[in-house]
């Protein structure tokens, strides 16, 4: 792995002060390799897994590359939805918060195009747009191609796959020859390389190539948890498993220290290891790990890779990590010398997508965990608790507590036992769990849903509208399919979309019934998967 770090690339102080503020330590590996090469101006195709910060791989090099002095537009990226889009110019201005004089807006279908126009007049240098959206502004002479110097497609595979391929053919034919392309995408599909082939000049390929790697014999768990969750799961998990020493990876420095004041304020013996630590700090972290003092160690992947203590006997993948190989390197932590070892990953959502592919490249199955009940905790508590009340017990000399307890019950104004003292003193040793209700159960909503579909008339749910398309498995659809294309022509975030149920022949799609309408119309003529598409209100449901 070409490991290099941001102080080392050519870009303005600006930028590395903001990348600093957003909690990045070091470059991803699609980073590192292909941020040197945009910016020296070559044509591009950069391939690498979701989630291995290819936003940041064209952003900082478009952001050095475009002069604030011009106020032309001078860098388009095309994304495949209206959500990526708002994404990837939002990390953008991140990027580029530092630096003055420069412009970026996001437009895409489903916002009034007024609107866009007007802030497009004030000068925009930076555009992130989805096809169909930009060729709307080309048509209306409100984006002027012109001055473009670089042109950027955004996972290329979803947009060719979502049947943009003419759209983004008509975008870059509006653009001077001149030009810098790059493509960015997570597979290669052959639709890719002819794009290449037809606008780009002698592009270099970056792969990001990763090593085969064994993963040790270490038990491997996942658990479904959204964010604001995480922490009281990672707690409960600590408890009951109790291990002697852990190590929770978190993906930033910033998120690192939070985690380790919320550790403390509940009372864990935790400590952070980052890459902002002098050598000194760390090595005096790392001697109260290793001698107990602490029993969290919270690192993140930089700051771990020296770690080499025998007695860690559960990693936890708090932020799943960027790189497959990094998850390797992670859970690697665990397992040392013949030990036994436990991992488990948090995840939720879109990121089951970066857990299977993790799964691909370890040729392993990570095995779902529940998370703890308070049951289980306190059981957990409470049997280790009268392991060292049987020790004390074992050990005698109680004739003096014995004495006490009596006393206090014959003396009692009520009738009490010995037995309500023995749980009174239980309670007051263990305290009680708090009621926090945090099940996670994605999945029983849908349940829901499709229970409730038998007593509307369409049979949608409350408040949505069912859709009919007349494409479905035959033509290769997929969910992803569907919400990208509604995304993406109607701007109607993704997770506005409700069930959809696919067929043989043709898809059943749930839409807010606010939205159907424009979902309509903008669907109308409209391609998945390469095949035009009839799209519809449902039928009402045979009663
Ligand atoms: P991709 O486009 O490859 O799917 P993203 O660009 O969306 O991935 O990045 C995934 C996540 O990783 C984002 O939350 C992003 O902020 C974060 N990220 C990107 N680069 C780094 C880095 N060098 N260090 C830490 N986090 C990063
Ligand atoms: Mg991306």
């Amino acid at each position: 792995m070409n490991i290099m770090k941001f102080e080392d690339l050519q870009i303005n102080d600006d930028i590395k002060k903001a990348i600093a503020d957003m909690g990045f330590e070091e470059p991803s590996p699609i980073q590192s390799q292909s941020i040197p090469v945009i910016l020296s101006g070559k044509d591009v195709i950069g391939q690498a897994q979701t989630g291995t910060g290819k936003t940041a791989a064209f952003s900082i090099p478009v952001l050095e590359t475009v002069d604030p002095e011009d106020k032309s537009l001078q860098a388009v990226v095309l994304c495949p939805t209206r959500e990526l889009a708002i994404q990837v110019s939002k990390e953008i201005r991140k990027i580029g918060k530092y630096m003055h004089g420069i412009k970026t807006l996001p437009i895409y279908g489903g916002q009034p195009i007024d609107r866009q126009i007007k802030s497009l007049k004030g000068g925009v240098q930076i555009v992130i747009g989805t096809p169909g959206r930009v060729i709307d502004h080309i048509n209306r002479k409100t984006l002027k191609m012109d001055n473009v110097k670089m042109v950027i497609l955004d996972e290329a595979d979803e947009m060719l796959d979502m049947g943009f391929r003419e759209d983004i053919e008509t975008i870059i034919e509006k653009t001077p020859e001149d030009r810098q392309t790059i493509f960015f995408s997570a597979t290669m599909p052959k639709g890719i390389l002819d794009l290449t082939k037809a606008y780009q000049n002698n592009p270099e390929h970056i792969k990001v190539v990763r090593k085969e790697l064994t993963v040790p014999n270490i038990k491997q768990y996942y658990i479904e948890t959204r964010s604001a969750n995480k922490l009281e799961v990672l707690c409960r998990l600590v408890d009951v498993y109790n291990p002697k020493l852990s190590v929770v990876f978190c993906n930033t420095k910033r998120g690192s220290d939070e985690l380790v004041s919320e550790l403390q304020a509940r009372g864990y013996f935790a400590d952070a290891l980052h890459g902002d630590l002098k050598q000194t700090q760390r090595d005096i972290v790392m001697d109260k790990f290793r001698s107990g003092t602490i029993d969290i160690l919270v690192a993140t992947d930089v700051a771990a890779r020296g770690i080499d203590v025998d007695d860690v006997e559960a990693v936890f993948n708090y932020d799943l990590p960027q790189d497959e190989e990094y998850y390797v390197h992670r859970i690697g932590r665990t397992g040392r010398a013949g030990r036994n070892g436990i991992s488990f990953s948090f995840v939720f959502g879109k990121e089951m997508r970066k857990m299977r592919d993790i799964e691909k490249y370890t040729k392993t199955k990570l095995v779902k965990h529940d998370i703890p009940s308070i049951a289980d905790v306190e059981e957990k508590k409470v049997s280790a608790f009268f392991k060292e009340v049987k020790t004390v017990i074992d050990e005698g000399h109680l004739a003096k507590q014995l004495q006490w307890i009596e006393s206090f019950c014959q003396e009692a104004e009520e009738d009490y036992s010995s037995m309500d003292v023995a749980a009174a003193l239980l309670k007051l040793a263990l305290g009680e769990e708090k009621q926090e209700i945090i099940e996670e159960k994605p999945r029983e909503r849908t349940r829901e849903r499709r229970e409730g579909r038998s007593k509307g008339t369409t049979g949608a749910q409350e408040g949505m509208v069912r859709l009919f398309i007349n494409v479905g498995r035959n033509q290769r659809v997929q969910a992803k399919d569907i919400v990208g294309a509604i995304a993406g022509e109607a701007g109607i975030p993704g997770k506005l979309v409700g069930t959809i149920d696919i067929y043989d022949k043709y898809t059943f799609v749930e839409v807010p019934k606010q939205n159907a309408k424009k979902v309509l119309e903008k669907m109308k003529d409209i391609k998945i998967k390469g095949n035009k598409i009839n799209i519809e209100q449902a039928n009402r449901k045979k009663k």
